[in-house]
């Protein structure tokens, strides 16, 4: 029996953040970070990562306060992951500014032998090749969802098409999908992303929702929650992908149901993680803000 229902490796970064009303440094951040604290709403989940020896002590702690099992953390000799990034005025367009890999760059995931067996596994954002070093050493997950971005499909197409054919789950925002396939349709480009092995493709649409795509021929569109004011967008779609797999881990599901249901959820706590920079509200979110929100966005969505 595995210690933990759900592993979830990624980067762990340090951010600097500048939206149009203000300028946040060294905050929490990292696929990781966003895709565990998301997680920690429904079920045990493990981090498997490295940070620096600058990595502040007061981060361990708010993993800690989210009960993330931190067996997989490895702390190294320099600097932690650095990402800085600025929002234009509608706060959907950004510009990185400064990228720093420090340990991330000789990152070897490791998983302690606990994990081994879990049967839910989220490869966030980070090279390809890590992502299959990852695959490598789980012995039969029920499912993996694995994350990508821009980067690699420019730089590393065929180490991911790798990763693509042995997961359950790709996500991926719509510009990605668009780019790697080719196709600016994008159910064009689903189609053609299911075509390399995936059970179930999700499209990312940041504030117009998600839309999966399932190799049954079954479509789901799930709309974002709508919000007044959105703080800082960093880490929607990691805290949507945690959120979505720790839901699958707690109900141990895959079946299409609970995939829908699970996307709502992620829709839900990505909603409270924009409120504010970093972890900073789902830190403070409460059971009850959460079951509330997914009751509002389950009225919205209705139909009779
Ligand atoms: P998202 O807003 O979902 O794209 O995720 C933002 C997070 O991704 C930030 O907290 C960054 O630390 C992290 N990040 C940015 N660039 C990279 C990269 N090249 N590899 C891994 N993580 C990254």
């Amino acid at each position: 029996m595995s210690e933990c229902d759900l592993v979830i490796v990624g980067s762990i970064g340090l951010d600097t953040i500048k939206t149009p009303s203000e300028t946040r440094e060294l905050l929490l951040g990292g696929s990781a970070s966003y895709a565990c604290a998301a997680a920690s709403f429904f079920c045990k989940n493990g981090m498997v990562g490295v940070v620096g020896d600058d990595f502040p002590e007061e981060y361990l702690e708010w993993y800690r306060g989210f009960s993330v099992d931190l067996q997989g953390l490895q702390q190294k000799e320099g600097r932690t992951f650095f990402w800085s990034g600025e929002y234009e005025e509608n706060m959907d367009n950004r510009q990185t500014l400064e990228t720093v890999l420090g340990v991330f760059e000789s990152f070897e995931p490791v998983l302690p032998e606990a994990y081994r067996s879990a049967p839910y596994v989220f490869l966030g954002n980070m090279a390809p090749a890590l992502q299959l070093h990852v695959l490598e050493q789980m012995e039969n997950p029920k499912l993996v969802l694995a994350d990508t971005m821009d980067l690699w499909i420019n730089i590393a197409r065929d180490e991911l098409t790798q990763v693509i054919s042995k997961v359950g789950m790709l996500t991926l925002n719509e510009s990605e999908a668009r780019l790697y396939t080719g196709c600016d349709n994008l159910v064009e480009a689903a189609h053609a992303l299911l075509e390399l092995g995936p059970e179930h493709i999700l499209i990312k649409k940041g504030e117009n929702g998600s839309m999966l795509f399932s190799r049954n021929g079954k479509r789901f569109i799930q709309p974002a929650f709508p919000l007044p004011q959105v703080t800082d967008p960093t880490g929607a779609g990691d805290t949507f992908a945690g959120a979505l797999m720790g839901y699958l881990a707690q109900e141990a599901s895959t079946d299409e149901a609970a995939i829908r249901r699970a996307m709502l959820h992620g829709s839900v706590v990505a909603s409270f993680e924009v409120e504010a920079f970093s972890l900073e509200r789902l830190r403070s979110l409460s059971e009850s803000d959460l079951k509330d929100r997914v009751e509002e966005l389950r009225e919205m969505m209705r139909v009779d």
